[in-house]
């Protein structure tokens, strides 16, 4: 029931002539598709030798001209018009040739069109399913309590029944594949733009690196399937890098930063994750190594970055950063192992910077 209710509930966006995509080319497919059939059924009711021959035409000139006017009509219009075509075509197969012509299944399009129709409100879809079942109802009483003006013979009246069977089937089936195919797409479509969305808020914007929210995250998942496994972790600060910003500029600073941030990428295994913890701040996170295997990995970081040549709008410079190492003791909780990390960073700052703590 709850479907029903939220049903009920959906707002409808302002109807205009800026209609849904999808929308649009239902109206078409099912204009081309009443076309083919008025046009099919003109030519076969020629053959039969009636007299009614111009009717189909008639609607199939007018399921034309919507076709051509969609754009300028807009979907409520289009739809209308489609709609009361088809139901004036059951109307009048029902009255011609008796409730056994089969026409008046075609109603399901009219239907199927109000109902996909993002821009209609949900009491106004409910008032034209009732039109619709009672416009059948109708119909059926019409059909029963008299005899239909033109008595097809049984073999002409099979091949009507059939002829409408398979259109309604063909044009239910060229709408169910267009409606679904878009809601597929448009699913797809939000997956994609969640995960973009999603990688952007953990990603820091200067250094493209994750950021701390990021790290979190996939030390969490890592605790969650390896609480057993050994891990380190490092946090890398640059030393003195106030003066890098105050004697060169900022705009130096944030080269600085994602030339760093390269360095890491290109120095660390991809097993390594690696995040902005914050300012001139480097979280690194080491899975599967205890703290002398980590502590060798650092102590390479260091001289790489030491080693690193920088240069910015002509001034070469180096800089150097200090490293404070821990690892998992299996019983702290992850805050205190980040913060006994930063413990050894602040004593490798206290006792000359340039150095991994151990
Ligand atoms: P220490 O060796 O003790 O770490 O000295 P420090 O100068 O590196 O440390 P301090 O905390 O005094 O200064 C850090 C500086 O990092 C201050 C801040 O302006 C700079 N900083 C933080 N984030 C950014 C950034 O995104 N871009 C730039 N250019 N500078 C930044
Ligand atoms: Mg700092
Ligand atoms: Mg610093």
């Amino acid at each position: 029931m709850s479907f029903i209710l939220d049903f009920l509930r959906q707002k409808a966006p302002n109807s205009g002539k800026e209609m849904p995509v999808y929308y649009k080319k239902a109206l078409r497919i099912t204009a081309v598709l009443m076309t083919v059939y008025f046009l099919a059924s003109f030519t076969w009711f020629g053959l039969a030798g009636g007299w009614w021959e111009w009717v189909p035409l008639v609607a199939a000139a007018i399921m034309s001209a919507t076709l051509l006017s969609i754009d300028r009509m807009g979907p409520r219009l289009a739809g209308l018009i489609e709609s009361f075509v088809i139901e004036a075509w059951c109307a009048w197969c029902v009255h011609s040739f008796g409730w056994n012509s089969s026409a008046q299944q075609l109603l399901i399009a009219p239907l199927m069109l109000s109902f996909f129709n993002v821009s209609e409100k949900p009491a106004l879809k409910i008032w034209f399913w009732s039109g619709v079942v009672a416009l059948q109802m109708a119909l059926y009483a019409y059909a029963m309590g008299r005899v239909e003006v033109h008595v097809l013979s049984s073999q002409v009246r099979a091949i009507f029944q059939t002829f409408n069977t398979i259109s309604l089937y063909t044009l239910l089936a060229c709408l169910c594949i267009l409606f679904s195919s878009n809601v597929q797409a448009a699913e797809r479509q939000l997956r994609l733009d969640n995960q973009e969305l999603h990688k952007e808020a953990g990603t820091d914007p200067l250094t493209q690196l994750p950021n701390r929210r990021a790290l979190m995250d996939e030390i969490r998942r890592f605790l969650a399937h390896s609480a057993q496994e050994p891990f380190s972790v490092a946090i890398a600060d640059i030393d003195f890098f106030k003066r890098v910003n105050d004697t060169y500029g900022h705009n130096c600073g944030d080269h600085t930063l994602r030339t760093l941030a390269d360095k890491f990428r290109a120095v660390l295994s991809d097993q390594f994750k690696i995040c902005r913890w914050g300012g001139e701040e480097f979280c690194i996170f080491m899975p599967g190594l205890n703290l002398d295997e980590a502590g060798v990995v650092m102590h390479d970081l260091c001289i790489a970055v030491r080693k690193m040549p920088l240069s910015f709008e002509g001034v070469d410079f180096s800089i150097t950063i200090t490293i404070g190492v821990s690892e998992n003791d299996f019983h702290s909780p992850m805050d205190a192992i980040l913060e006994e990390a930063d413990r050894k960073l602040y004593i490798g700052k206290n006792s000359g910077r340039d150095q991994v703590v151990l």
